[in-house]
């Protein structure tokens, strides 16, 4: 078989046509193989898509209105009234050069303004219709991702917060507040000795039945209130996630009734000094979104009223009755992080708008920047490199795909708002988890490799690949780090497959597994492994095919693995054995809900030319994807090596293709200059080089 470095090289018309001859051949065997040993059928995707198969080989023509048009969500009006309001006050936008707190004042400026003065209130929408907020918050994020991230600390963290662990009271008393920002607050749940595991904080509120208060506590050192955003600075309010006790008439003293949200007021609202026990200390300069002021917060004897204690799933009557609807501390507790999954949905959708600027950016740049050329002739756009094709066409395909993925996530959470379907819940919680830490991860290496791919004009700041780099990077790590959150995927997986076994339902993302498990660990079929023809790889059944596959298998093995192992060393030793399989795992299932979605998306789109576009852009995703985890197929004999090579050389061929219409697919994004804002990457080519020169002074 083909190593990953062997060298192709550029595949031609005229190398396609002869691969097409071999391929022609191929099919007739195919079809009589097809007599002998018909393939399933797939009740999801039926015949339309079938006829969706290839795109054909001609350059297609692609109506950007239209592509846009479909890829457009419902709120584009308010992302662009963002996008207008901040192109209307350059004295609004952030300079390349700014100190830490000159960059905190001004993005506390920034968001007064969007809310006081544009009158974008995002805070309705946190509940009654959430992909309006997480247009806005998108929209926002391209302005300054600092801007981004202290809106989210406002509205979903400390907002959402009392509006999804509060009661109607909370609500009443302090929506108006957080809404047009009076109440500007924070959310403190990380501390500086446990951050993942939430379950092993330490802050205490002990409730005093004489006073009718909860008393709050860091009780050591570890357990301050650490990088807790709009602290350092801007915060007069914070949610503080802290264990509730209780007192009790026996030896104890006191009862844990695990971690509850306390609504604790940090800052005076007049002179806005620190309240008396109340000690707040600034987390300084960071890597990135120092425009957010994060802070560390201790507690000594700090008094609330019982009132504060958001007491959606738990409370505490005036004698010091805990009572709850949920019978236990973990259910308690999942309930409370259930309900905080918002921010995560946030943080893909506002990592894929990332990741469009930054592909649009290197994308316009590689077709204008010209290096080199065959002897005596003009130069050649770096794009037309092969290598340049496989650094950035993958990755505007895995845009696209990531745009509807996440669409359907946005979707899925509104559904699960209005209905508080349990299967939904669980579902909802568990996609976000696991396309948050797909996403995030993906931008982040991206980012990376924009700025890479655009030489040393890439490395100037103006250009934002530093920026954006930097910014976007802790989307990895907070809202939940995501090793952890794959690990709630592959944990929800397992529950699924047990479930299989055990003749229950399975929630709506997980039922390929139901119908396709017993197929999927037959073993692979030799007939279809060595099917080549294009018509065949570029067919989506054999794409979903191959990924789910992938996955049902990945399952498996780990089920046995884990049966094994913790027979000698207990749960979480053969956990831990077993953790790279996992996350492998759960990064296989989110690239099948991905391809599913996409493929779905592909088969919707009512313009003939934007979905060849779209079916060539997911064919790419598809087969690099496949490409990219060759070993694992191969190992298993899933693909024999004739067809290993097919696949690597047809997904060079559609990067070929794909950048043939890639100024077309980035147009599509619909990002305007002033919102990409790096002279390299302008919409109009041939000002991109003396804007840049403008900017330097000449
Ligand atoms: C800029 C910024 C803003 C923030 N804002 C807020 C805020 O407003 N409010 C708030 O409450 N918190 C906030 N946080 C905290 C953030 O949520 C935590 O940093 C995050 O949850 C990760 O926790 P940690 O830092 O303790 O990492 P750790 O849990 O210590 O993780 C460190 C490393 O260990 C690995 N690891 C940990 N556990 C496991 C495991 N079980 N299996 C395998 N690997 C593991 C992780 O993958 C990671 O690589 C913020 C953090 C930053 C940096």
């Amino acid at each position: 078989m083909e190593s990953h470095n062997t060298k192709y090289s550029n595949p031609t018309d005229e190398d396609y046509n002869i691969n097409q001859d071999q391929a022609i051949v191929t099919r007739r065997i195919q079809r009589l193989s097809l007599h002998l040993n018909p393939v399933s059928e797939h009740p999801v995707f039926s015949d339309s898509l079938q006829l969706l198969t290839c795109a054909g080989r001609a350059k297609i023509n692609v109506n950007v209105e239209n592509l846009s048009k479909y890829m457009r969500g419902k709120h584009r009006d308010i992302q662009e009234r963002v996008y207008e309001y901040f192109n209307a006050r350059p004295d609004l936008q952030t300079p390349l050069e700014i100190s830490k707190d000159a960059h905190r004042e001004l993005c506390m400026r920034q968001l007064m303004g969007l809310v006081r003065e544009a009158g974008i209130r995002p805070f309705k929408y946190v509940v009654e219709d959430p992909a309006k907020y997480f247009a806005i918050i998108e929209a926002v994020g391209s302005v300054d991702m600092s801007l981004g991230i202290k809106m989210g600390v406002q509205y979903s963290l400390w907002g959402g917060s009392v509006l999804n662990l509060g009661t109607k009271k909370h609500k009443d008393k302090y929506f108006e507040g957080i809404d047009n920002m009076e109440y500007p607050g924070c959310f403190a749940m990380t501390e500086l000795h446990h951050g993942s595991n939430v379950q092993g904080l330490q802050t205490v509120a002990t409730f005093d039945p004489l006073r009718d208060e909860f008393i709050i506590d860091t009780p050591n050192d570890g357990a301050i209130k650490w990088w807790i955003g709009n602290a350092a600075v801007h915060g007069k309010f914070a949610t503080v996630f802290a264990k509730l006790m209780l007192p009790t008439h026996d030896t104890k003293g006191v009862s844990d009734m695990g971690v509850h949200a306390f609504i604790v007021p940090i800052r005076d609202m007049k002179t806005h000094e620190a309240l008396p026990g109340i000690e707040i200390h600034d987390c300084g300069h960071k890597v990135g979104l120092n425009g957010v002021d994060n802070g560390a917060l201790k507690f000594r004897s700090v008094r609330i009223p019982r009132d504060n204690l958001l007491n959606r799933f738990g409370g505490v009557s005036r004698d010091g009755k805990y009572t709850s609807s949920l019978p236990s501390i973990n259910k308690r507790f999942a309930a409370t992080l259930g309900e905080l999954v918002g921010g995560r949905v946030g943080l893909a959708y506002s990592s894929v708008g990332v990741l469009k600027i930054a592909v649009t950016i290197a994308v316009r740049y590689s077709l204008l920047r010209q290096q080199f050329g065959p002897p005596k002739q003009p130069e050649i756009s770096i794009l037309d490199y092969q290598s340049q094709q496989h650094k950035l066409m993958p990755m505007l395909a895995s845009t696209y795909a990531f745009h509807f993925a996440t669409s359907h996530l946005v979707e899925k959470y509104s559904e699960m708002k209005k209905s508080h379907d349990e299967e939904l819940v669980g579902d909802v919680h568990t996609l976000s988890a696991g396309l948050k830490a797909y996403v995030t991860s993906y931008t982040a290496k991206s980012l990376s490799t924009c700025r890479e791919a655009c030489g040393g004009h890439g490395y100037a700041a103006v250009n934002r690949f530093g920026s954006l780099r930097n910014d976007h990077d802790i989307f990895q790590t907070f809202e939940g780090d995501n090793t952890v959150l794959l690990q709630q995927v592959a944990a929800y997986l397992l529950k699924q497959y047990k479930e299989k076994f055990q003749g229950g339902t399975l929630t709506v993302t997980w039922n390929y597994l139901r119908e396709s498990m017993n197929t999927y660990l037959s073993q692979p079929n030799p007939v279809t492994s060595r099917w080549e023809g294009e018509d065949h790889l570029r067919n989506p059944n054999f794409q979903l095919d191959a990924f789910r596959y992938r996955t049902s298998r990945l399952l498996q093995s780990v089920a046995v693995r884990l049966q094994k192992h913790s027979k000698t060393l207990g749960g979480f030793g053969a956990w831990n054995r077993c953790l790279n399989h996992l996350l492998t795992l759960a990064e296989s299932h989110i690239e099948s809900v991905i391809l599913a979605k996409f493929i779905e998306a592909v088969r919707s789109c009512p313009d003939a030319s934007s979905r060849a576009a779209l079916k060539l852009v997911c064919d790419l995703y598809a087969l690099d994807r496949i490409w990219n985890d060759i070993g694992t197929y191969r190992n298993v004999d899933y693909l024999a090596p004739n067809k290993a090579k097919a696949i690597h050389k047809l997904s060079e061929y559609l990067s070929f293709q794909v950048k043939n219409i890639a100024r077309e697919l980035v147009d599509g994004f619909e990002l305007p200059d002033h919102v990409t804002r790096a002279p390299i990457g302008t919409q109009v080519a041939k000002e991109a080089y003396s804007q840049y020169t403008q900017y330097a002074g000449f």
